[in-house]
């Protein structure tokens, strides 16, 4: 299974090896605050970094990527997911839009994110009843 976290990653706590998932893929540009193009992301879990393959095959994967070898060889472990050359300056605005969420308690978002829901859903009830319509 694949978890998709675009709407989670930055917004609310996540274990994702508590939650015993295989695989996860996120983006950098919602609540990671990384902008437009900012890079996504892929989690894989220890268990299966070092058989699953990656489709992206590219030369920052291989094992020794300098070598330049015709043959490709898979990096050992979460290396092996990298394709080709990284996105430097979008890694960077991402690294600053990372540094804000990293100074956030994820809990406290989660607080805050529960009681804005129940007062829009309290409000709803209290707008949009049958006197109201
Ligand atoms: C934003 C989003 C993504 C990521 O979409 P890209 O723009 O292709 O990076 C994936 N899943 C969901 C549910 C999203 O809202």
């Amino acid at each position: 299974m694949i978890w998709d976290l675009a709407h989670s990653a930055g917004s609310m706590p996540i274990d994702l090896n508590a939650c015993d998932v295989d695989l996860a893929v996120g983006c950098g540009y919602k609540f990671l605050n990384g902008g437009p193009g900012a890079p996504a992301f892929l989690f894989v879990a220890g268990r299966h970094q070092d058989e699953a393959q990656q489709p992206l095959a590219g030369w920052l994967g291989h094992s020794s990527p300098f070598d330049f070898d015709p043959v490709y060889a898979p990096a050992p472990g979460i290396a092996r997911f990298l394709c080709g050359t990284p996105a430097i300056l979008s890694m960077s605005a991402l690294d600053a839009g990372l540094d804000v969420v990293l100074g956030v308690d994820l809990h406290d978002v989660r607080r805050k994110s529960i009681r804005l829901g129940e007062l829009f859903l309290d409000l709803v009830s209290q707008e949009c009843n049958d006197d109201n319509l």
